[in-house]
């Protein structure tokens, strides 16, 4: 219910979208993986099981504060910034990789 509902949400707030570029890509480097599947849909997971684990927290001894918000900005800022960065290693390890293949074919 949590993960439907941050999944639901994060897309239409973020406006993803689906367009084909020239380079022929929907998403962006990673894929529909990094950017839209997989690794967005854990972190919206994670955070919807933090909730849960909150609430159930206080019956395993946990002294928690009864007034636990959750910040949906600071979440999806987080779960955009960290997909960015999977990008952008990605982008770094493209060109690495294809100048050691022109460094050894040229
Ligand atoms: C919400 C969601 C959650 C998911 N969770 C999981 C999970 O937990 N575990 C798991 O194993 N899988 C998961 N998946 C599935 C996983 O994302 C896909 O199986 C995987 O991304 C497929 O990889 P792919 O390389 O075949 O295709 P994609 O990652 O979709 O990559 C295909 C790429 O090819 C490009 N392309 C398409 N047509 C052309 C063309 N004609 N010319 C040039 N480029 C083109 C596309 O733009 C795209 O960038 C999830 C998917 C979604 C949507």
């Amino acid at each position: 219910m949590y993960i439907v509902r941050f999944y639901s949400i994060f897309c239409n707030r973020v406006g993803i979208y689906s367009a084909y570029t020239r380079a022929g890509t929907t998403w962006g480097l990673g894929g529909t993986c990094v950017n839209v599947g997989c690794i967005p849909k854990k972190l919206y997971h994670q955070a919807a099981s933090l909730g849960k684990a909150m609430e159930h927290a206080k019956r395993y001894g946990w002294n928690v504060n009864e007034n636990i918000t959750h910040d949906w900005d600071i979440l999806r800022s987080a779960v955009i910034d960290y997909i960015k960065s999977l990008n952008w290693g990605h982008r770094v390890q493209l060109k690495q990789k294809l100048n050691a293949y022109l460094l050894r074919i040229l």
